[in-house]
């Protein structure tokens, strides 16, 4: 008896991640629409994960009301959707097998310390590794952070291309559990990445510099890396990122085509006239027909390269 070898590569699997912090808003939007067209034109599946692992920040009906909008924008996603409040052991998981590996340690310095002491990073202060020598002693309330190193981690963004990072001068070694027991986006996003079977990610380029720190992780987890396509981001008439600290209005789902069209306009495509007047389903029609992320504007530099 012969044994076949399944060579046929995974299959396209792609989500979208919001967090409940609000409602849907045209930044989010923008995500969402690209990471959908890219999925299904691909002919793929699309997830949806609620990123409430900070729980203090969740706003109560908020997940509800984004599942609610992509409904009514006719956005279907396939499988159940995945509460990241509903995964902490997996994330405990994650962090007890780089304990291991010794790539884990204890810090207690405060926003302040860190401020003082820290040198300006691309995000915010890069932590300078004050407690990387380890602690004598010290109580619960202590952050765990990850070892990083200073070798670049490079990936191919697929609207961006080439894109490097250095991490232990640009972050520093990063928070994995903060101090009050709550884990970080940034290890929640890849255990879900990889339990979730994701292949591809289409978000917004406010995370590009999350991404280096993301695929770092993979590698230490063992986990494969997904191909990243970051979006332009949208930004208000003062430039700064839509989001709920700049008071973002929320999408109105009352003329859900016209808000769907001003997505896809952003994303560099022109629907046709006939089109604003049609109906969802010839919306999502054209636009699977016509999506082609060749259209989608690049921006003049790319910042995560910059330095
Ligand atoms: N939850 C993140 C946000 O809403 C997005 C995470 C991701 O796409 O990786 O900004
Ligand atoms: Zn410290």
């Amino acid at each position: 008896m012969t044994q076949d070898i399944d060579t046929t590569p995974p299959r396209y699997r792609g989500r979208f991640a919001p967090s409940p912090t609000g409602p849907l808003h045209f930044g989010s939007l923008v995500a969402a629409v690209g990471s959908y067209l890219e999925a299904k034109s691909c002919r793929g599946e699309w997830l949806v994960r609620i990123e409430n692992i900070d729980s203090p920040r969740e706003v109560t009906g908020a997940a509800k009301e984004i599942l609610d909008t992509l409904e009514a924008l006719g956005m279907e996603w396939d499988g159940e959707v995945v509460y990241q409040d509903q995964r902490h052991e997996a994330y405990q998981t994650a962090l007890a097998m780089l304990e291991q590996q010794g790539m884990i340690y204890p810090c207690t310095c405060s926003r302040k310390e860190i401020a003082d002491s820290g040198i300006i990073g691309r995000e915010s202060v890069v932590y300078p590794g004050t407690c990387r020598t380890g602690l004598s002693n010290y109580r619960n309330s202590v952050s765990l952070r990850v070892l990083t190193h200073n070798d670049p981690i490079e990936f191919n963004d697929s609207l961006l291309g080439p894109i490097w990072q250095q991490l232990t001068s640009t972050t520093g070694d990063f928070v994995l559990r903060r101090a009050d027991g709550i884990y970080t986006y940034q290890l929640a996003v890849v255990v879900d990445d990889a339990a979730q079977g994701i292949t591809h990610v289409v978000r917004g380029s406010d995370l590009l510099d999350s991404t280096p720190r993301q695929i770092y992780l993979q590698h230490l987890l063992g986990y494969s890396t997904p191909t990243y396509m970051h979006l332009p981001l949208v930004t208000n008439t003062q430039g700064e990122k839509l989001s709920k600290q700049t008071r973002a209005a929320a999408i109105d789902i009352s003329n859900p085509v016209a808000q769907l069209i001003s997505a896809l306009e952003f994303l560099g495509h022109n629907p046709p006239a006939e089109i604003v007047e049609s109906s969802l389903a010839s919306f999502w029609k054209w636009s699977l027909a016509n999506w082609t992320i060749q259209r989608i504007p690049l921006p003049p530099l790319c910042s995560a390269n910059e330095e």
